[in-house]
């Protein structure tokens, strides 16, 4: 016959097993749990999409496990990936063509899905398709100043995507001359982008007011001298975490 002892060790031994198992599932949440799954679409002219997205973007999203990010360039396969994953980034410069992809994106954002729009994609870019512009991106960008200097001034300094993110600061990229399409949803303003000491200032880091999706606009992201500066980075995985309710 088993004494007192021999079930009190069996007792102790299960809180210990149960404590474990609770430690192990604290742990996993407070480094956010699973990996936020984000589809990046790249490519197109004028930047080198492999090195400052495929490369430097994916590695500040998927560090720490943050995202677990899928790099394509050929528009084509979009459709395929896109029911698998949380976060749609776009910063092609390259048109979407085919019909069936472009309802499959109007599809996730009617779904209420994450968006980010990084540079490129916020050019008018779809000529044969005006309800990117109109619907996703509330407006787009036609100009831009030439590649140089700028401020990048915080407007909201207390949305989570602006989080620890500096209130003003300077880098070389292009200042991009986005313009609201008032037919569109519309947008909140959380940073502009300026010359310095002129009054003339552009939406620069937005959310587009989509009424089902989080969108989040980054109008940032020519070369290096965004994609590899803190602030911008910051920019990145708030806008990842916040657009997939994370
Ligand atoms: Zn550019």
């Amino acid at each position: 016959m088993k004494n007192k002892s021999f079930y009190m060790s069996r007792v102790y031994s299960g809180i210990v097993m149960l404590s474990l198992v609770l430690l192990s599932l604290g742990v996993a949440a407070a480094s956010g749990g699973k990996a936020i799954r984000v589809l990046m679409v790249g490519g197109g002219s004028s930047h080198d999409f492999d090195r400052w997205y495929k490369g430097a973007d994916v590695k500040t999203l998927e560090s720490d496990h943050f995202a677990q990010v899928t790099y394509i360039d050929d528009v084509k396969e979009i459709l395929k990936h896109l029911p698998t994953v949380d976060v749609l980034f776009l910063s092609n410069n390259q048109p979407i063509e085919d019909a069936a992809t472009r309802k499959a994106i109007l599809d996730f954002v009617a779904a209420g899905k994450g968006v980010v729009l990084a540079h490129a994609a916020l050019w008018y870019n779809w000529k044969d398709w005006p309800v990117y512009n109109q619907k996703i991106v509330s407006g787009g960008t036609n100009n831009h100043d030439s590649y140089g200097n700028f401020e990048v001034v915080l407007s909201k300094t207390k949305h989570p995507v602006t989080k620890g993110v500096d209130k003003k600061f300077e880098l070389k990229d292009e200042l991009y001359h986005y313009k609201l399409d008032a037919t569109g949803p519309g947008i909140e303003v959380l940073a502009v982008a300026k010359n310095a000491g002129s009054e003339t200032s552009y939406p620069s880091i937005f959310v587009v007011k989509n009424p089902k999706a989080r969108i989040v606009a980054i109008a940032l992201g020519h070369d290096a001298a965004s994609h590899d500066i803190l602030n911008y980075q910051k920019l990145l995985i708030n806008a990842v975490k916040w657009v997939a309710h994370h």
